[in-house]
């Protein structure tokens, strides 16, 4: 039983926000920190992520994702990649349970691929326990290889810390490592070639990101926007680029190899000028239980009160499928009448 929404596009992507908080101060994000926390009661336990990763598991989701704010603030993500890490190994006659739940049905499908997304700041001597445990790779956040530039948009001086946790990331075979980097009109532009360098230097997959409106302090304004063309253009005047597959599947990003044969690879995600809702294959979960069918949703359907009512596996997967049903057919930036989603990217999980 495959995951499909009203416009026939199937469900495999699942992105997992383990905590609304972080570390750093993205201007483009969390410019000026989080509002008082949400009440502990209600952020998901690593349990209760694990039995609904499980159920999306069994409903065909190959990847999972986790992500936040700064996933690796929460106490012990270890032990919740420990357990996610099982579903790889899930087969239809296994006996394995990953939860001691009596809704937890071990079924066919397994997890494919077990990814985090992270700023970072402590990646360094975690990573090599990280993939130990069974975590496939990482994306790491890098908007800036100039130390002032960076500390201007992040809020923080840590790029060595960042470029350390890269550089610990490939030791561990995180990989493929992918960096991203948010482009935005007067604040990194410029940075563009040197990041490709960087890329092909470092080995990399270095993903260009459209600056989206999902910024806390809502001060996003479309002349801010690099267009994934002009992010291209640059690149291709100093290293020629050549278009890896003519289509991008269920992929947001565009991907590029050196036309010149050196390593690393350049990814383009313009969710802006060319979007790509055609294809999107993902779905969201919040910290607090909440799931999200589009970053840009204005309504969000409640999981964890439906998880903690005491629901049947049964009424859990009926419930997934009808909030599958209502996923959106495209986000609408570009429309008229868009409405700000109705929480920022720190809280939804980009
Ligand atoms: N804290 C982690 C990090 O920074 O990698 C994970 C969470 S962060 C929300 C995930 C990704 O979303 C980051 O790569 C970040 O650059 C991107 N992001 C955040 N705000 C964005 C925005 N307004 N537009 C485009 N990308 C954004
Ligand atoms: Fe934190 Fe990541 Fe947002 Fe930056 S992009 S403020 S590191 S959650």
């Amino acid at each position: 039983m495959l995951l499909r929404d009203a416009h026939n596009r199937i469900i495999r992507d699942l992105r997992v926000s383990l905590t609304d908080r972080c570390n750093f101060r993205c201007f483009y994000c969390l410019p000026n920190g989080e509002p008082p926390m949400a009440r502990k009661e209600t952020i998901l336990t690593f349990e209760e992520i694990a039995e609904i990763c499980e159920i999306f598991v069994s409903l065909g989701i190959e990847k999972i994702r986790l992500t936040g704010g700064e996933p690796l603030l929460r106490k012990d993500v270890e032990s919740l990649i420990e357990k996610l890490a099982k579903l790889k190994f899930q087969t239809s006659n296994s006996k394995f349970q990953i939860l001691e739940n009596p809704k937890s049905k071990i079924q066919n499908p397994k997890l494919k691929d077990l990814a985090l997304t992270t700023n970072g700041f402590s990646l360094e001597k975690r990573a090599e326990n990280l993939k130990k445990l069974g975590l496939d790779r990482v994306t790491i956040s890098l908007d800036s290889l100039k130390k002032e530039n960076f500390k201007k948009i992040t809020g923080v001086d840590k790029l060595d810390e960042v470029l350390t946790a890269i550089e610990a990331a490939k030791r561990a075979k995180l990989e493929p490592i992918r960096i991203n980097a948010v482009i935005v009109r007067g604040w990194n532009e410029d940075e563009i070639v040197e990041l490709a360098r960087f890329a092909r230097e470092t080995e990399v997959s270095m993903r260009y990101i459209e600056y989206m409106p999902l910024d806390s302090a809502h001060e996003w304004d479309r002349k801010l926007v690099v267009s994934g063309k002009e992010i291209r253009e640059r690149i291709s005047q100093v290293f020629p680029l050549i278009l890896k597959e003519s289509s991008r599947g269920a992929e947001t990003a565009w991907k590029y190899a050196f036309a010149d044969g050196a390593k690393g690879e350049i990814g383009i995600i313009a969710p802006v000028t060319e979007m790509f809702c055609g294809a999107c294959s993902r779905i969201r979960l919040t910290a607090d239980g909440q799931l999200r069918t589009c970053l840009f949703s204005t309504t969000e359907h409640n999981l964890r009160d439906v998880l903690r009512s005491g629901a049947t596996r049964t009424e859990i997967v009926e419930f997934i499928q009808s909030v599958v049903m209502k996923k959106e057919a495209s986000h609408s930036i570009n429309g008229k009448d868009f409405a700000p989603a109705s929480r920022s990217m720190s809280f939804i999980g980009g």
